[in-house]
């Protein structure tokens, strides 16, 4: 399938690792130059390096926290115009409310919540103007059901993706949406830290945790981040124009619902 994207320019944040990798690696495939974002610039290089390896496409860089608004404006003069948008961060800790002050709270919405919306509102009327536009939040499948222990996560993403789903209706006119991705479990670094931590806690290996985590799933498997890129790729495509404000739960069924 011809998606369409060849010469369209994106921005993807925290995409050094993981998901957001992923999302460039995928994009950039298709022939849109790429700008990535991440903290550590070295390994923003490195990254940077590999998908030009991978693809031969043009891929920028702005090292920077894209939770600061140094980090967002850096990532705005690395890419000011972009065509596609991909929000992503680190996700907050885990703890138990009890514990959460304001600082805290504030921290998660900043990142999980706000940051997003900041750079929506940066780009979006130049999308409009140009009359395209594709933005995806990565989000967590903890929108749809909620990881107790992650309440921070819980309650940032879930205003989001309501605030989003207000704003996507107003843009869809020129040919702009906004939808979420919503990731369940994918074999990335975070992932594989997560479950080092629950081994050594069980006097487990790390092997063993992750086959339990894929037998949980009902496609006995953990996902593959480039999966997570290509369904990325199709909702920034030409042809995903009339998806708006949608929520896209990418989990292999681990969602137990008759309808999502
Ligand atoms: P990952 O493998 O740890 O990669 C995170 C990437 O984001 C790295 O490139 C990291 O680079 C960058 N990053 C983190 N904080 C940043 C910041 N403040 N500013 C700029 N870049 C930042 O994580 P992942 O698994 O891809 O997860 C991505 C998102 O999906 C997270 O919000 C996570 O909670 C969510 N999620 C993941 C899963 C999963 O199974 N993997 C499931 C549900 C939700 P630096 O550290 O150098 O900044």
């Amino acid at each position: 399938m011809d998606t369409g994207l060849k010469g369209r320019r994106a921005l993807v944040c925290a995409a050094s690792k993981g998901l957001g990798r992923a999302c460039a690696m995928a994009l950039a495939r298709e022939g849109v130059a790429v700008t990535i974002t991440a903290r550590d610039a070295q390994a923003l290089e490195r990254t940077a390096g590999e998908i030009r390896a991978a693809t031969g496409g043009t891929v920028t860089i702005a090292p920077g926290d894209i939770t600061t608004e140094a980090g967002r404006a850096a990532a705005l003069a690395a890419c000011p115009d972009p065509d596609i948008l991909v929000n992503n961060a680190g996700g907050p800790p885990p703890g138990d409310f009890r514990t959460w002050d304001r600082d805290t709270w504030i921290r998660a919405v900043d990142a999980n919540m706000l940051t997003p919306i900041f750079l929506i509102r940066a780009v979006i009327d130049g999308m409009c103007a140009r009359r395209f536009g594709r933005i995806v939040n990565i989000t967590s499948a903890a929108v749809k059901s909620p990881i107790p222990v992650l309440g921070l996560s819980n309650g940032a993403r879930a205003g989001l993706t309501g605030f989003v789903a207000g704003l996507a209706r107003q843009v869809a006119r020129h040919n702009v949406t906004i939808n979420g991705l919503l990731p369940g479990p994918f074999l990335t670094d975070r992932l594989r830290s997560n479950a080092a931590a629950a081994a050594s806690a069980a006097g487990r290996s790390l092997e063993d945790v992750l086959a339990e985590r894929a037998q949980e799933n009902p496609t006995q498997r953990i996902g593959d981040p480039a999966e997570f890129g290509e369904a990325c790729v199709f909702l920034c495509s030409a042809h995903a124009g009339f998806i708006v404000g949608q929520n896209l739960l990418l989990d292999g069924g681990a969602f137990n619902a008759t309808m999502g």
